[in-house]
């Protein structure tokens, strides 16, 4: 079968004002194509991000209002660092700060031509400073400048002229500052995203029911690996659709309540469970996300013993190219290195966040309340693959947990010798720091080893 080929960019109906997964309005206009940044995974904002985004807006430049359609591409940062998508624009960035566990966000020329006639406050005015500077370029400088402002992100206004910057300590770094035209756009629903979709959809519905019933053959048997998150609920009803009925769940003991009751209403058959989380972590440490003993402790084990009483089969998975770098590379049919026995196919390797969530609306399957609640992706509670803005979350939606797991994450960094500091931005999450946070901490004098 040909693979899916690997994309860059999604388009944009000029008429309808939609996200369109392929270059084709179903209204029959061409779309305008918009590049996206690595790793090139594009997904709607669910409502936590929506009222986070409509909050932050509110609160600094006054900004009440906001389309319906808006679109998150993650981009690689200190943490989470999404850039936002608005009218086939790109918008703005919406930034956590891991050290002052913050949020921040920022708006880009082109998203000032979608704001600018609500914007009340946060407004530096440097017409002064411009015209004693001459006829001197100011896009890029700093410049010394005194207001009220919080330090941050600033639009600026130099007479009829409008721009943005960073405000920090006395300190103006100009953006870009030009002549900004406010213009308005029509603000339609996600039904009509999904309405100018639906050819595209039907389209990777066919191509992934085909590619499941081309593999199901393959061995004996064919199941569904279901993990509770967005992935897995699409190829559930994908394999579903092409007449795979048996599936299962993992339960690694530290999953989110959500998670484990949406397995429940899904009526997942099989439900495997791993040894004590406690346990490997005493025998292994904390896990990392470069060292993630868990998921073989916690997850392959259990299925390899499972099958070992089922012999070869077939499992369908909801894993996708645009999830990470590390997934980039992902084949469609591949044996399972831990147990040879499993074939592992993955049907919607091709898809974005955009494409899977148009899926689950269109076809209006439930999906885990974890992503309203503001996670990007779901696993274990306490996954060191989270980004600490979703820790956060976790954090506030389970405390006992999380008092719990704070006093091993001590336990333990005290054994590797960790300080507080760097326990609290979760550097804990790396057995060697990524060239990013060894910036951060460098810059910010963060100490890693206590002093012994
Ligand atoms: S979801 Fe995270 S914590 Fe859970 S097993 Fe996988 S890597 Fe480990
Ligand atoms: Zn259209």
């Amino acid at each position: 079968m040909r693979e899916p080929i690997f994309r860059q960019s999604i388009y944009w109906c000029p008429e309808c004002n939609v996200p369109l997964i392929a270059s084709t309005c179903g209204c029959g206009t061409k779309g305008e194509e918009l590049s996206l940044l690595k790793p090139y995974d594009v997904r709607p904002a669910l409502s936590h991000d929506r009222t986070l985004i409509q909050e932050l807006l509110n609160k600094r430049f006054g900004i009440e209002h906001l389309p319906d359609i808006i679109l998150f591409n993650k981009t690689g940062g200190l943490d989470r660092n999404d850039l936002i998508i608005i009218n086939g624009e790109r918008f703005g960035w919406l930034t956590f700060d891991p050290l002052t566990r913050d949020y921040s966000i920022e708006i880009t020329s082109e998203g000032l031509a979608m704001v600018l006639d609500q914007v009340t406050c946060g407004i530096a005015d440097i017409t002064e400073e411009v015209k004693s500077g001459g006829k001197r370029r100011i896009g890029g400088k700093k410049i010394p400048f005194e207001c009220d402002l919080p330090d941050g992100p600033v639009l600026l206004k130099s007479g009829s002229l409008y721009g943005t910057g960073i405000y920090h300590n006395g300190t103006l770094r100009i953006k870009k500052i030009g002549r900004v035209d406010v213009r308005h756009w029509k603000n339609p629903s996600w039904e009509d995203a999904i309405r100018c979709n639906k050819p595209h959809l039907k389209n990777l519905e066919r191509h992934a029911i085909r590619f499941i019933k081309h593999h199901r053959q393959d061995r004996p048997t064919c199941n569904v690996s279901f993990s509770g998150g967005k992935d897995s609920t699409v190829v559930y009803e994908l394999a579903r659709r092409a007449g795979v009925t048996a599936s299962y769940f993992v339960d690694t003991g530290m999953e989110f309540p959500e998670t484990i009751q949406f397995v429940r209403e899904m009526k997942i058959p099989v439900i495997l469970k791993g040894p004590d989380f406690s346990k490997g972590l005493e025998e292994h440490g904390l896990p990392k996300k470069d060292s993630r003993w868990c998921c073989e402790y916690l997850k392959l084990e259990p299925v390899s013993k499972w099958l070992h009483t089922r012999g070869p089969c077939v499992t369908v998975q909801g894993n996708r190219w645009y999830e990470s770098f590390a997934r980039s590379a992902l084949p469609g049919a591949v044996e399972n290195p831990f147990n040879p026995q499993q074939l592992n196919i993955s049907p919607i390797r091709a898809w974005r966040a955009l494409e899977v969530f148009l899926y689950i609306w269109w076809r209006e399957l439930p999906v885990n309340p974890l992503y309203d609640q503001g996670l990007e992706r779901v696993g274990c509670w306490m996954c060191p693959a989270m980004l600490e803005a979703e820790t956060e979350i976790a954090r506030t939606n389970l405390p006992d947990n999380y008092a719990k797991w704070d006093r091993e994450l001590k336990k333990y960094a005290g054994k590797e010798g960790m300080t507080e500091d760097a326990l609290r931005c979760g550097l804990w999450r790396w057995e060697n720091l990524p060239p990013k946070m060894l910036e951060l901490i460098s810059k910010h004098n963060i100490k890693i080893k206590a002093k012994k």
